[in-house]
């Protein structure tokens, strides 16, 4: 991947919705963990505090609040399920959960491109006629924008 193709978006999820590490984001993008945090840097995305980078490397089993079953729940509220063997699982083994919805009705997995979206904005949503798969973050944003125009609408 070209250093152009390193979105702020793209960079973001990652980073926070993902909860990839700089380490991991680097070599995601067969770069250096340097430019990863220039870009960062650039883009305005903050980084964790210590503590919360500590919280999420330590987060296992029944010891984390929000588990529940198998899976827990980001801050940013979507559900991780521990899924060893997949092939873009994250730290750990874990997967995000509308994704594998997604996946299993495919049978085939997702691109680490592609971009599944909540329908009715819900994150904890994960009906399959409530995801919608964009094939990559730019097409995923100018959706958001298009429907912005829409009154009421949300995420
Ligand atoms: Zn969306």
């Amino acid at each position: 991947m070209r250093r152009d193709d390193i979105t702020p978006d793209l960079l973001y999820d990652l980073y926070w919705n993902k909860e990839m590490s700089i380490r991991k984001i680097a070599t995601y993008f067969k770069s250096y963990q340097h430019t990863i945090l220039n870009l960062m840097k650039r883009f305005f995305i903050p980084t964790r505090t210590r503590s919360l980078a500590n919280k999420i490397s330590n987060r296992r089993g029944s010891g984390h609040p929000r588990w529940i079953g198998g899976s827990f729940v980001t801050p940013q509220g979507y559900r991780l399920v521990m899924e060893k063997g997949h092939p873009y699982s994250i730290d750990g083994g874990y997967v995000l959960y509308h994704r594998l919805v997604v996946e299993n009705h495919l049978s085939r997995y997702l691109r680490p491109e592609e971009v599944v979206h909540h329908i009715n904005g819900k994150r904890d949503d994960n009906r399959l006629e409530n995801l919608m798969v964009f094939p990559d973050s730019k097409t995923h944003l100018k959706y958001h924008a298009k429907m912005r125009r829409y009154k009421g609408y949300h995420e």
